[in-house]
């Protein structure tokens, strides 16, 4: 583990995004938080600790190791689902754990029996359906087909929940897209109804669905980017904010990603900073060298482009972002020395370094940069 830098959570600002996803869903609606990719590169075992002391109990990931890091932080006091992938290898473990996972194709649903009959345990699944995504989900012809055999294994597979994604409800350009799906989704679900298969619950939304289109919240929400204080585009919080009296934003941000300087330097007028000629300075500058590189998660796009924060002024990216370095100008700061902190993600001063303008000089989205924070960061949950 490295310490050119830590990462703080902070809880106070986790409950508060907590409390007003649920003033905003309601009682009736279960909010399934989303953990994959290390939970948005925040580290997945602090947001889960953070979540069940919230009264959270239900989360989501992608994958069979996701869930496996879950159930060691919290045993079986919470409900883990599994969104995407379960290999053959892992269906034993996935069953004799009661962990839910996303049925996309007979395949799963045989080897789910399958392994449940070995163990005598029933397999809990959220069959998924296509409805104009074109990822994952049965098609209208592959879900009658599944349509008898679920009735006929009842014994050993719970069919506990019926669901579907979206295909960019972030953006009023997909609308149209999106509303049909949620008209098909419905479809759906009344289709199986007659057929006598009612699922125990019904779930579509992630972040943006949830906010743009309140119909499809359902019974549970599948919340990723909001519990983390960030909006899943800037058109979601517009939305948002167009139905409400105050202007303010109600999330508050959980992650400050923060180092230090480890070294100052002049540079004269003339010269070229850092590898290659991408910068050439045009008068006499002082830049900083800061431990951080692509390899900790800081993109190499952010070059000549990304801010830091330092004695609370925004200081520029200078040159290449290296593997393990980069530099930034501090010119125009008086008594800049080693050691100073510096913040990547965070505030300093009051001065706010958001992570989506951090993403706006790179043309990159939240999620994205988030993800790349290296897994090797030391994560601190401050209260
Ligand atoms: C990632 C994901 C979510 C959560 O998305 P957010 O935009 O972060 O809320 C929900 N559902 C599925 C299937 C996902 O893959």
């Amino acid at each position: 583990m490295h310490t050119n830098s830590t990462i703080e959570l902070n809880t106070t600002a986790y409950k508060n995004n907590l409390s007003f996803l649920r003033t905003t869903f309601g009682k009736k609606v279960q909010i399934s938080c989303v953990v994959k990719g290390n939970a948005y590169g925040h580290g997945v075992r602090e947001i889960v600790s953070m979540a069940y002391k919230n009264g959270i109990t239900h989360f989501s990931v992608f994958d069979v190791q996701e869930a496996k890091d879950i159930i060691e932080e919290l045993q079986d006091k919470a409900t883990v689902m599994v969104m995407g992938l379960v290999q053959d290898e892992d269906m034993e473990w996935v069953v004799d754990n009661n962990v839910e996972f996303f049925v996309f194709d007979k395949g799963r649903l045989t080897k789910a029996v399958k392994t449940s009959k070995k163990l005598n345990k029933k397999a809990i699944v959220h069959i998924e359906v296509e409805t104009g995504m074109n990822r994952t989900g049965f098609e209208k012809n592959a879900l009658n087909s599944i349509i008898p055999y679920l009735k006929k294994e009842k014994e050993y597979v719970y069919f506990k929940g019926l669901c579907t994604h979206y295909a960019g409800a972030e953006s009023i350009a997909n609308y149209y897209r999106v509303d049909k799906q949620i008209k098909r989704f419905e479809e759906i679900y009344q289709y199986l109804c007659k057929n006598d298969l009612k699922p125990e619950i019904k779930h579509s939304a992630c972040s943006a669905a949830s906010i743009m289109f309140p119909e499809t919240r359902m019974d549970m929400v599948r919340i990723g980017i909001l519990q983390y204080g960030l909006w899943p585009s800037p058109e979601v919080f517009v939305n948002y904010l167009s139905t409400k009296k105050s202007k303010i934003d109600p999330l508050q941000r959980v992650i400050t990603w923060k180092s230090q300087i480890m070294s100052v330097k002049k540079v004269k007028i003339g010269e070229f900073i850092g590898y290659g000629t991408s910068f050439l300075a045009e008068r006499k500058m002082k830049v900083a060298v800061i431990p951080i590189g692509y390899s900790h998660g800081y993109s190499r796009s952010l070059s000549n482009q990304g801010r830091v924060l330092i004695h609370g002024q925004q200081c520029i990216v200078v040159g290449s972002v290296n593997m393990n370095m980069m530099t930034v100008d501090v010119t125009n700061l008086e008594s800049v020395k080693k050691d100073d902190e510096v913040v990547l993600i965070g505030s300093q001063n009051d001065i706010a370094l958001t992570i989506a303008s951090f993403s706006d000089y790179s043309n990159q989205l939240n999620y994205e940069l988030l993800t790349r924070i290296s897994k090797t960061i030391p994560r601190k949950i401050i209260e």
